[in-house]
């Protein structure tokens, strides 16, 4: 099998990180909440990168590593509080590392630039639904030659009609060997990750994101009419999007451009394109273009993202074409 350390040092890395997420979460003051306070998210997003950072940079020393994070705001003086409470939750999984290192471990994170094998990260996707509560996911990705080659996604808020009543799921794709779901509490494999074989529209489910920032809501709307789907949109926030599609259990995701300024990073989609692809669905921009991962941190050459089930691709992407050029 292709990539077999990559895919076990993967999964452990995203378990690892999401069990902080959650060690965080669970001490979430729900003041905070209310205040929309963003500190407690900083702190699981720098505790998972470094996590995860270190046990990539420990396997493979030369590989870089384009994550979401930098610790330049956490050695300054006035962020102590939020250090401490980093080094704390890192600490309670990992008694031994020093603050130093853990500073130096989210730092591996900073590469930019693109090279022929590299990793991309994002510690929380769905910064906004890990405030609420809602759906969030930890989301690795390695690229190779421009290709992405494997995926590793945990998605400890979500639940999965194949694996009903739990909550937490980890899916996992190497490039040319499938996708898998497994169950994030105990690692029990759900099954392999198979997109939906719905080709009606009528009968299709789409999702997108809760953020109207981040897609258009309202032509999502029209293109959806258009198509003839008649369920609503199910909103998530984070990659969980691209499980849920690739779990079979909705047949689209639309990422619509809000504005023409916003460029999409590489972490947003790398891992949740490979899972989708190796369910059997489809992933390309609203031009139809697939996904270019040779720019370094950002998909520079894209313009928005659509997601299938495959068999109905083509078709969705017809109707984005025809309300996105009406609007001009
Ligand atoms: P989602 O949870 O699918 O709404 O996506 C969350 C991600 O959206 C974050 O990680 C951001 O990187 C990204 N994001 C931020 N601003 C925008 C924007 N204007 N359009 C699209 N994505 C955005
Ligand atoms: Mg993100």
């Amino acid at each position: 099998m292709k990539f077999e350390a990559e895919k076990r040092i993967a999964i452990a890395a995203v378990r690892e990180a999401a069990e902080l997420c959650q060690n965080v979460q669970q001490q979430m003051d729900p003041g905070a909440l209310e205040k929309k306070d963003r500190s407690p998210v900083t702190v699981a997003d720098f505790g998972s990168q470094a996590l995860i950072c270190s046990r990539l940079r420990r396997a493979w020393p030369e590989d870089p590593i384009i994550a979401e994070e930098n610790a330049a705001v956490l050695r300054e003086a006035e962020s102590h509080g939020a250090s401490r409470q980093v080094f704390y939750h890192v600490r309670t999984l990992r008694p031994d590392a020093s603050e130093e290192e853990v500073l130096d471990w989210i730092d591996f994170g900073g590469h930019k630039d693109h090279a022929p094998r590299y990793w991309t990260l994002d510690p929380i996707d769905g910064t906004k639904g890990f405030l609420r509560g809602d759906q969030y996911a930890v989301a690795l990705a390695l690229i190779v030659d421009g290709d992405v080659s494997v995926a590793a996604l945990a998605c400890p808020n979500l639940t999965i009609s194949s694996d009903p009543g739990e909550k937490g799921v980890v899916a996992v794709a190497v490039r040319g060997e499938g996708a898998e779901l497994y169950r994030l509490r105990d690692m029990e494999l759900i099954g392999e990750a198979n997109v939906s074989s719905i080709e009606d529209p009528a009968e299709a489910k789409f999702s997108e994101s809760v953020e109207s920032g981040h897609t258009s809501h309202s032509r999502s709307a029209r293109i959806s009419a258009m198509l003839g789907i008649s369920a609503p949109a199910t909103r998530l926030d984070s990659q969980a999007k691209y499980v849920v599609v690739a779990a079979g259990d909705a047949e689209i995701y639309m990422r619509l451009p809000s504005s023409r300024r916003y460029v999409e990073n590489i972490w947003d989609h790398a891992a949740g394109m490979l899972l989708v692809e190796e369910a059997g669905g489809r992933v390309t921009d609203v031009d139809g273009k697939d996904l270019d991962f040779g720019y370094g941190w950002q998909l520079a050459k894209n313009r928005g993202v659509l997601v299938s089930n495959g068999a109905l691709h083509e078709r969705l992407l017809s109707s984005v074409d025809h309300v996105l050029s009406e609007e001009g």
